[in-house]
Formats: C-alpha cells, sequence, structure tokens
C-alpha cells in the first residue's frame, strides 16, 4: 500500500496551467441535492453563476443519506465486505446526483458535462476508503470550460495509482471541492450547505450562537477537529496549504455564509474566541506498560487517527475517531496492551486565534467550569485551542456557560470587517 503523509499541491501539467481567474467552483452537500426540486435549485443556482460571466465547477455529493444506503446495503451482504469493493459501491452515490444535475442543467438551456472523480483527472493514493489525492490532472476540465460548458464532477473519489476506484473518507467531496479549486487557480471555493455559515457554537444548544463572518484556517481546522460538523478536516488543511479561499454559505438562501482564510487583524482583535464546540461521544483509551513509540507505530500501521495524547509516567491516555475504533481495538489487541477504554465521555473546545496574544483565557475557561458545577477529566491544548473532556451529560452546560464566559453572543463576536 502506498499511503502519501501529506497532501502536496496537486500538479498541473504545464501547458494546462493558464490563467483561469475567473473560476469558481461550487460544492453542495447531500442535503442540497436531497430531491428532484432540489436538484433543479441547484442547477439554476450553477447557471446562475455562469451567466455572471464565471467559468463553473459543481462539485457534489450523494444525495441525502445515499452513502449510508449503500454503506448498510454492502453489510447485508458481507460483514466484512473487502475495502475495494466498498469503494467501488459508495462511490456511485455522487455519480448518481451529478448525472442529475447535469441533466437539470441541460433542461435550463447550458450546456453542461459530468464527470466522475477518475474522468475528472483526480489520482489518490491506494489506501481505500480514505484515499489522499496526489495529483490532479485537470486537462479534461479545461477543455470542458473552453467549450463554455458548467463541469460537474462527481465528489469524495478518484482513480488510484493502481487504477483502482477509491474514496476520501467521509465528508470527502469537500476535499474534492477545494482540490479542484486549488488546482484551477479557481478565486474561491462555495461550499454550499444546509446550514448558514460557521457559528460561535451549535445554535441548536445555544440559541444566542452569532454566524462568524471570517474565520483562520487555523481556526477552521481547530473546529471541524473538534465537532464542527460543517467542512471535512482534510479540505481545511488543503484550502490552508493551498491558500483556497472557502465560503461555506447556505443553499437556502443568498445570504452571506462564513469565510475562512488567511488570519487578520479582525481574528485577532475583535474577539479573541471563535467558538465553542462539541462532541458528545469520544473514544478515549487509557493503555499501560507500552513504550509510546510502540503504541503509536502500531495505531499507523492500523490507520488510526490518534487526536489527544497526554502521557504521565507509564500511562498513556490517547484518543481517536470512533469510526476507528474497531482498528484501535485491534491494534492494541495484537500489542498484547492492558488498556481501558473510557465510555461516557464528550469532548468541548475553545477555539481562538486571539488566544496566543491574550493571557487569562485558560484561567477564565477553567473558572467558568468549576462555576457550573464541571471537572474536566483531561484537557489538551494547541496555541489556539483549550479543549477538555468531560462526562457527556455536562456538555451542553459547560458550552453554554463558555459562549457566555466569552460573550460570544455579541456583534463583535462576528468579526465583520468595520
Ligand atoms: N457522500 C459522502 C459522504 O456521505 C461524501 C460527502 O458527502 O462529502 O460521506
Ligand atoms: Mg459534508
Amino acid at each position: 500500500m502506498m499511503e502519501t503523509a501529506y497532501e502536496t499541491l496537486p500538479e498541473v501539467e504545464p501547458a494546462e496551467a493558464k490563467a483561469s481567474a475567473g473560476t469558481l467552483v461550487m460544492k453542495f452537500g447531500g442535503t442540497s441535492v436531497a430531491d428532484p426540486e432540489k436538484i433543479r435549485r441547484v442547477a439554476a443556482r450553477l447557471v446562475g453563476a455562469r451567466r455572471s460571466g464565471v467559468r463553473v465547477v459543481g462539485v457534489v455529493s450523494a444525495m441525502g443519506y445515499h452513502t449510508d444506503e449503500l454503506l448498510a446495503l454492502a453489510h447485508e451482504v458481507s460483514p466484512r465486505p473487502k475495502p475495494r469493493e466498498l469503494d467501488m459501491l459508495i462511490s456511485v452515490g455522487e455519480r448518481v446526483s451529478c448525472a442529475l444535475v447535469a441533466m437539470a442543467i441541460a433542461d435550463l438551456g447550458t450546456d453542461a458535462i459530468s464527470l466522475t472523480g477518475s474522468q475528472a483527472g483526480i489520482v489518490t493514493d491506494t489506501v481505500h476508503g480514505k484515499a489522499k489525492i496526489v495529483e490532479v490532472k485537470a486537462h479534461r476540465i479545461h477543455t470542458a470550460l473552453d467549450e463554455d460548458r458548467i463541469v460537474l464532477v462527481a465528489g469524495f473519489q478518484g482513480v488510484s495509482t493502481a487504477f483502482d476506484i477509491t474514496t476520501l473518507g467521509r465528508g470527502g467531496s469537500d476535499t474534492t471541492a477545494v482540490a479542484l479549486a486549488a488546482a484551477l487557480g479557481a478565486d474561491a471555493c462555495e461550499i454550499y450547505t444546509d446550514v448558514d455559515g460557521v457559528f460561535t457554537a451549535d445554535p441548536r444548544l445555544v440559541p444566542e450562537a452569532r454566524k462568524l463572518h471570517a474565520v483562520s484556517y487555523e481556526e477552521m481546522l481547530e473546529m471541524a477537529a473538534s465537532g464542527a460538523k460543517v467542512l471535512q478536516l482534510r479540505s481545511v488543511e488543503f484550502a490552508r496549504n493551498h491558500g483556497v479561499k472557502l465560503h461555506v454559505r447556505s443553499t437556502f438562501t443568498d445570504e452571506p455564509g462564513t469565510w475562512v482564510r488567511e488570519e487578520d487583524a479582525r481574528m485577532l482583535e475583535k474577539a479573541l474566541i471563535s467558538g465553542v464546540t462539541h462532541t458528545v461521544e469520544e473514544a478515549v483509551y487509557e493503555v499501560e506498560g507500552v513504550r509510546p513509540a510502540d503504541l503509536f507505530e502500531a495505531l499507523a500501521a492500523a490507520e488510526v487517527n490518534v487526536d489527544t495524547i497526554i502521557q504521565m509516567d507509564s500511562r498513556i491516555v490517547f484518543s481517536a475517531p470512533l469510526e476507528d475504533r474497531p482498528h484501535a481495538e485491534e491494534a492494541l489487541g495484537r500489542l498484547g496492551a492492558r488498556f481501558s477504554e473510557q465510555l461516557g465521555l464528550g469532548k468541548v473546545s475553545i477555539v481562538g486565534a486571539g488566544m496566543k496574544s491574550h493571557p487569562g483565557v485558560a484561567a477564565r475557561t477553567f473558572a467558568t467550569v468549576r462555576d457550573v458545577g464541571v471537572e474536566p477529566k483531561f484537557v489538551a491544548t494547541s496555541p489556539i485551542k483549550i479543549a477538555f473532556y468531560l462526562p457527556h451529560d455536562d456538555v451542553e452546560k459547560a458550552v453554554r456557560a463558555l459562549h457566555d464566559a466569552f460573550d460570544l453572543g455579541s456583534p463583535e463576536a462576528e468579526r465583520r470587517h468595520a
């Protein structure tokens, strides 16, 4: 298996690297294309953008819960479907929606062509289920754009260096869109979704949460890694590495959403904290008597994405995504490690670029949670994040208290340009 440790700038063959200013990549999530009426609305939006004069590349997710349904079907047929065949199957969802959008665009009198990831030149490594993009050979897209067509690309998939169909991990259409925006030199990558943007907290928990006007790549990375579901983590990484400006906005309105871009003064000064994120279920493992090098090598070999790591003498506590749990347990078993899983924990994180230069954020965070009677179990930080694990029944209380303590319900929290 050939895995790339990080995603390099997708190569664009030199002859194609023509000036492509005026290109827009527009990505639509599963709820945006959930039924025929919505598909027609997406088509109309793409045509509207084309008529305004820009070259348009549309990337779509599978309709509604189509990917989940295909996955369930696979598991009804086979207890352990082979990863190669699973990718062959679940890549179908995006082909369906992509072809339907192209049909609807034609009905509006504009020429469109749908392409699979493979046809669009998206080349990946060979890790089925979470492949990484190694190259984008965009000549077919360029040709179609030159012919004045709207190009629809099936999200979430590519073709591996071994010529198999691969998928990019759940939520991977975001990464398809960002990779295409980088490879085509697009002005921006618009991510259309069923929420209005990125909020200072989950509005279902905190009704006074504000829609952020702008967040930095680093903040968005931390937020996506700690519970904000609006963007796939890898797509944000890719956007940061290639300077692709993202605009996360609602499919159902014309309101501007949230820009994800380089850090600027408003992020450092207007509001120290960009948001409070949370998860209600975390897989936290406590391991005893294994050297860290051996432990993390085994986890890496099992394709487990380790998140937080805390070591005290011979005890190591780490967390990993829930979906990696079977692999993590297998790896720990194989090592013969003594381990236990901490169940019933959630995680609350506060994220903000301004934290770097303003003392007292940690003090205020922990005083706030203490005052509402919450006891953090483990704490993990980065220069722009303070995260703590806590019993999941306490998550809501802690999120609300912190949102309040950092004034995130105030207009300044939105970080608009003056
Ligand atoms: N359809 C895929 C998923 O459900 C990819 C995506 O929506 O971005 O994960
Ligand atoms: Mg998504």
